[in-house]
């Protein structure tokens, strides 16, 4: 197995998986609408330009490449949204994907690695939260994630399709050294946030809610850096001639929003303005991972285990990015 199509490629996290899966010798092709990635963060010379809606364009890249297994990263993912226009996150999400999967049994492609979410789980019964926690998303994009993670159960007993999908917690972080990094427009996750309020980009960085049952009233999330994830689809890539279903992708340690402006301004050294607001709708007050599957079925670890870590490296992408 030695070409990669990543769909999506071009977007945070299938951007650091390809830097990782071309560093670990594999040759991957990107294929991406450009919608919300970026053109100058995909480090393959070999970029398509396609879309999920466009089975004519999937066809001419599966045409020109002899591709033996897919990540599949192409998605939109902003839950507000989705809760307003969830037309747009069906089509997109769902449909795209049985184009995709139509196009990859054409070729006989019979390997996918997709982003899914821990949002595919709705509100935790429990915690940490296993892959055993029962599913029951609360927004259309959890509810994309999930569908599809549906349709590959079935399309694996009807046409042998081999599947791993990655339920990620909160990803986070950049390059360690620079090269590519996180750009989100607009921007919606609470490190770069945090980052840009400190530079003084932001006017401060509210805080959603400070009477959550937790240890400082603030939620508590999993953030996991975007080199461990990309790591894990390479292994998950490696792992599915004998394994399919879905594994967490987290690093089982909860950070608090309070903790995160604290971490933030030991590692820039600048004090955060912070305004603390209301909760936002839908937000649970804790989610961390149980990642014991990850662990054995992948034999992953996570490499950032400290928050200052994760921090670190995104701030050094904040002061010096290039998209
Ligand atoms: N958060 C916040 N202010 C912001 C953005 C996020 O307090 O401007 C909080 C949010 O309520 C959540 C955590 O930070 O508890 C992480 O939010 P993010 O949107 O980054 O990821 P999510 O957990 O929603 O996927």
């Amino acid at each position: 197995m030695k070409n990669i199509l990543v769909m999506g490629g071009a977007g945070y996290i299938g951007s650091h998986t390809v830097k990782h899966l071309m560093a670990q010798g594999y040759h991957c092709v990107v294929a991406d609408n450009l919608v919300y990635g970026h053109r100058e963060a995909v480090l393959t010379p070999d970029f398509e330009l396609a879309d999920l809606a466009d089975k004519h364009s999937l066809t001419k890249v599966f045409d020109k490449y002899q591709i033996d297994a897919v990540v599949h990263f192409a998605a939109y993912a902003y839950v507000g949204e989705s809760v307003e226009n969830p037309q747009k996150y069906f089509y997109n999400n769902v449909v795209g994907t049985l184009n995709l999967l139509d196009v990859m049994l054409q070729h006989q492609v019979k390997k996918i690695v997709f982003s899914s979410t821990c949002a595919t789980y709705g509100n935790p019964q429990y915690m940490p939260l296993d892959e055993k926690h029962p599913q029951a998303p609360i927004n259309a994009y959890g509810r994309t994630k999930f569908f599809v993670e549906q349709i590959f159960n079935d399309y694996e007993r009807a046409y042998g399709l081999k599947h791993i999908a990655l339920r990620y917690f909160n990803a986070a972080g950049c390059s360690k050294d620079g090269e590519i990094g996180e750009s989100h427009t607009p921007e919606t996750h609470l490190i770069p946030l945090i980052l840009k309020a400190i530079k003084g980009e932001r006017d401060c960085i509210k805080v959603f809610g400070t009477d959550y049952d937790t240890k400082d009233g603030t939620c508590i999330r999993d953030y996991i850096h975007v080199e461990d994830l990309a790591e894990a689809h390479r292994l998950a890539l490696e792992k599915l001639d004998d394994f399919s279903g879905c594994i967490n992708l987290g690093t089982g340690i909860g950070t608090s929003v309070k903790e995160m402006i604290e971490a933030a301004e030991k590692v820039t050294g600048k004090k955060c303005p912070v305004e603390y607001g209301a909760r936002r709708a839908g937000d649970p007050a804790k989610l961390f991972a149980a990642n014991e599957m990850a662990r054995q079925v992948l034999g992953w670890q996570p490499k950032y285990t400290k928050i200052e870590d994760i921090i670190a490296t995104a701030w050094k992408w904040e002061l010096n990015k290039r998209f």
